[in-house]
């Protein structure tokens, strides 16, 4: 089984229906995006050569070229590694040779980050700029999609590691049929005049939606802005049809506070479907009354990518249900086909009412962690993925989480680790000690903290960490706060205790 036959199969059976838009403007029919995928796939064998079983990176922002280019690696028999396109170029080096990409697609904005990171590289990978000439100049005969097993690799998703360093899960091909399927029985329909509107980085959750809409034959919509920007938003929606948007909770929380939002024509939009990060109660319930029975929630990690539990439609509509509320606040129960416990340390499973890890067994769980056995087996254990999320079901099967194990801080949808945020601060001469936590914010969701100890007889200046920060890591982990204290609140093996210091913030 190889994904690349959902976009070959559409651009034969619906091969003249529009199946992009950038803005309110058609660019492409499915025929045509399925030549450009066998045609660019033709040129990766051709002209350079790669054989099936390489990766290819993609550090792209959302654009006509992200799909095909996506698809291309597919037909081609290569496996993906969308990289998100707001890290720093050290970060992107870091995948690049971690996944030992030979190949980078880059899009004309990213193209000075792409050069920085492949330069210190050996085997330097192949940039090539979407829509530029070396991209033309690959355009080949088309290939038919490469024969594949459903267990190989077709999508490294990195995420960040605990310890820094991001973890590649890898996604086979098996994995993103079977999470394209759940979304058909879980989240909703999608009809051949639907489209997905990729507000979102395609490198993530809203790219892993296009797969629905791609085997439904159904339309993606690129918003000229390139991103989320709610007037377009909702201009957009006054033009298309039957549109679905995946948001994280902030961008949902965007939308609903928009001014122009309430009392729009929202006619044409069908579906949002949020996820990636806590959705607050308040928040949802704003969301209900200005978008209307729209909304349905999904909990995933990129590990189980989009699924592993539904908090469906009728769920945020069924006022009269007794717990209503309680489910409303919930992630909702485990999608159908996977499997999902409660667990103790040990593994046995706890009973409704009781916090424990969150594990899940299904065929939507990743194979392993691309190169990295040990946290591979942390993460794997006797077939279940333990996904490093704290909750407790309650009797229905419906999910809430509590805290995460790890100290992961959600901003804006995005996850941020905190080691990383403080090993960049810890190389500051005046920085002696320093603790990252998140403090709830109502529109991120959480933002980050820096506690910093000052090395004797210096007082680090926020302007100084935020500098260094920006050298070296992405804008948005990069610490809104900076509180100087004298010393970091440890237990007795000289571990910092971050709740106490989450309770600092809490009593300000
Ligand atoms: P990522 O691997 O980047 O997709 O991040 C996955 C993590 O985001 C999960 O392990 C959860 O901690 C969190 N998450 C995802 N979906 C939800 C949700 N619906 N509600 C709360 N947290 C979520």
């Amino acid at each position: 089984m190889n994904l690349a036959r959902l976009l070959d199969r559409a651009g034969r059976v619906a091969s003249g229906r529009v199946a992009m838009w950038r803005g309110t403007e058609p660019v492409a029919t499915h025929a045509e995006l399925a030549s450009q995928a066998a045609a660019l796939a033709g040129g990766i064998r051709a002209h350079l050569g790669l054989p099936p079983g390489e990766r290819v990176a993609l550090l792209m922002t959302n654009g006509p070229e992200t799909l095909p280019a996506l698809f291309a690696c597919w037909q081609a028999g290569l496996v993906a590694v969308p990289v998100n396109a707001k890290l720093h170029a050290r970060e992107v080096a870091f995948i690049l040779e971690h996944s030992g990409a030979r190949l980078l697609f880059t899009t004309p904005d990213l193209a000075g980050t792409a050069q920085e990171a492949v330069s210190g590289l050996l085997p330097q990978p192949e940039v090539i700029e979407a829509g530029g000439a070396a991209w033309r100049a690959l355009l080949a005969a088309p290939v038919p999609p490469h024969p594949l097993e459903a267990s190989e690799p077709a999508w490294l998703f990195y995420t960040s590691g605990t310890t820094g360093r991001p973890k590649g899960a890898i996604l086979s091909h098996r994995n993103l049929l079977a999470m394209t399927q759940g979304y058909f029985t879980e989240v909703d329909s999608i009809a051949p005049g639907d489209a997905v509107l990729h507000a979102a980085p395609m490198s993530h959750g809203s790219g892993l939606y296009a797969l629905p809409h791609v085997a439904a034959m159904a339309g993606q919509i690129l918003p000229e802005s390139g991103g989320f920007d709610p007037e377009e938003i909702l201009r957009l929606l006054a033009h298309h049809r039957g549109v679905t948007i995946f948001a994280a909770p902030t961008m949902v929380g965007r939308l609903v506070r928009w001014p122009g939002t309430e009392g729009a024509d929202l006619s044409g939009l069908k579906t949002v479907v949020y996820g990636g990060g806590p959705m607050y109660l308040a928040d949802c319930q704003a969301a209900l009354r200005v978008l209307g029975p729209r909304l349905v929630q999904i909990y995933g990690q990129g590990e189980s990518p989009m699924t592993i539990t539904v908090l469906p439609r009728q769920c945020h509509v069924d006022i009269e249900h007794p717990r209503y509320l309680e489910r409303l606040a919930s992630v909702g129960f485990a999608q159908a086909g996977i499997e999902l416990r409660v667990a103790a340390q040990d593994g046995s499973s706890l009973p409704p009412g009781e916090t424990g890890e969150v594990i899940v067994r299904a065929p939507t769980v990743m194979e392993g962690y691309w190169r990295n056995p040990e946290a591979t087996a942390a993460s794997l254990r006797d077939g279940w993925l333990w996904t490093g999320d704290m909750g407790s079901l309650d009797e229905d099967g419906f999910l809430t989480l509590k805290d995460r194990s790890k100290d992961l801080i959600i901003s804006g949808g995005s996850n941020i680790y905190p080691r990383e945020v403080e090993e960049v601060l810890l190389l500051h001469p005046e920085v002696a000690e320093v603790s990252v936590v998140g403090r709830p914010q109502a529109d991120w969701g959480e933002e980050v903290v820096a506690f910093v100890v000052a090395a004797p007889g210096t007082s680090p200046k926020p302007e100084a960490l935020d500098a260094l920060c920006l050298e070296r890591i992405a804008r948005f982990k990069r610490p809104k706060e900076y509180r100087v204290v004298p010393s970091l609140p440890k237990n007795n093996y000289g571990k910092v205790l971050k709740t106490e210091l989450r309770r600092w913030l809490e009593r300000g």
